[in-house]
């Protein structure tokens, strides 16, 4: 058996899954550790949808839609959707809110950032 990674391990395996393109892989491993259903992923966004939206999240369907293939890399966009599929799994009635979201992909990145600062020598 395989022992969970801890907190601040899982964060930076999961942001760096993601930009390196392997962000299918990533979200498995969210759905694994939060016990939800894997979002599926999808390129384009629905018709319909604000110009500047890079991504959203169809609740009904289990869909995270991102503007384009550059998107998909993009840890912050993967995240803050994830986060709505994982409100919606907990709660069906909320998606959480814009803050909640951000501030749940912020979480990742800060993790991922000073991992790599500490890696390069740079932590202060
Ligand atoms: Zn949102």
């Amino acid at each position: 058996m395989i022992s969970k990674p801890t907190k601040p391990e899982f964060e930076v395996l999961i942001v760096w899954l993601i930009l390196n393109g392997k962000v299918e892989k990533a979200l498995e491993l969210l759905a694994e550790h939060y016990s939800v259903d894997v979002p599926k992923i999808k390129v384009g966004l629905p018709k319909g949808r604000k110009k500047r939206a890079l991504g959203c999240y169809n609740a009904k369907k289990g869909i995270i839609f991102v503007l384009n293939s550059d998107t998909l890399k993009e840890p912050f966009i993967i995240l803050h959707e994830f986060y709505h599929h994982l409100r919606t799994a907990l709660d069906s009635k909320h998606r959480g809110t814009e803050k909640y979201a951000d501030e749940f992909a912020k979480d990742f990145i800060q993790a991922y950032k000073s991992t790599a600062a500490k890696a390069s020598g740079n932590d202060q």
